[in-house]
């Protein structure tokens, strides 16, 4: 898969090169660039933001070096080709999108500062041939920049593009999976600080041990994310 990554700051992306992705990189399953949106500006003062139209606070990015930026980049992109936009007012990431953007060819991140950039810069990309356009946001709360929740969406992505995680088996067996969280984890040993490993687990019978964490996943799922459960037939 190949992601591009558009930011005034591509120092934040150097942890790509860590862990998982780093190797996933190195091995070309993950091909990976970063575009410092301040090459593609003009001025002596390489300028990405200017004051809001219509007043207010802040200031909001310049649609000239985005759009720069972009002929660049999508320019005879491949068909299925996904232009994520960090946004806390796109609609939420979830498993189930990141499974979506997965199977995309080639993903591009646009991140944000300031107010935001400029709504033409996003129209416009949805104009181009080959490309979908997708605002996204992390969750119900702002951050400074789109670099955090880029990197967030990257990893949750990239996680689940073959051959990245060594055992496809342990990204079934996830949180979110299959609608509910995950039942909790223990390992060796048996008894740590005077907490015991539930016994169930020690029994070697599976079947016992599969009924035990679906029930697990139930009582955590109702206690904690109730909103992920079907609504209560009468
Ligand atoms: N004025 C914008 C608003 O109220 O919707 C918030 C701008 S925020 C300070 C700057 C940038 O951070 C955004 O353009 C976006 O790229 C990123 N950002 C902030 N919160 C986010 C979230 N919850 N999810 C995704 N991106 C976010």
């Amino acid at each position: 898969m190949r992601i591009d990554i558009v930011t005034i700051f591509p120092e934040f992306f150097s942890v790509l090169d860590v862990s998982l992705l780093g190797r996933a990189r190195q091995q070309r399953l993950l091909d990976v660039e970063v575009h410092d949106l301040r090459d593609f500006t003009h001025d002596r003062h390489r300028t990405v933001d200017d004051t809001p139209y219509g007043g207010g606070a802040g200031m909001v990015m310049k649609p000239e070096p985005w759009g720069e930026a972009l002929d660049a980049i999508l320019d005879g992109t491949p068909e299925g080709t996904v232009m994520v936009v960090p946004s806390p007012a796109g609609r939420p990431f979830t498993q189930r999108e990141a499974r979506d953007l997965a199977l995309a060819p080639r993903l591009v991140f646009t991140c944000g500062r300031y107010e935001g950039i400029d709504q033409r810069v996003i129209d416009h990309a949805a104009t181009r041939p080959g490309v979908e356009v997708r605002e996204v946001s992390l969750g119900d709360y702002v951050l400074n920049g789109g670099e955090v929740a880029a990197m967030a969406m990257i990893e949750a992505v990239g996680r689940l593009v073959p051959g990245v995680v060594g055992n496809p088996e342990s990204l079934t067996e996830e949180s979110h999976e299959d609608g509910l969280l995950e039942y909790p984890s223990y390992t060796k040993p048996s008894v740590w600080r005077e907490h015991e490993v539930p016994p169930i687990l020690l029994s070697g019978n599976h079947g016992a041990i599969e009924a035990w964490r679906r029930e697990q996943q139930l009582e955590r799922t109702r206690r904690v994310r109730p909103d992920l459960l079907p609504p209560a037939t009468d």
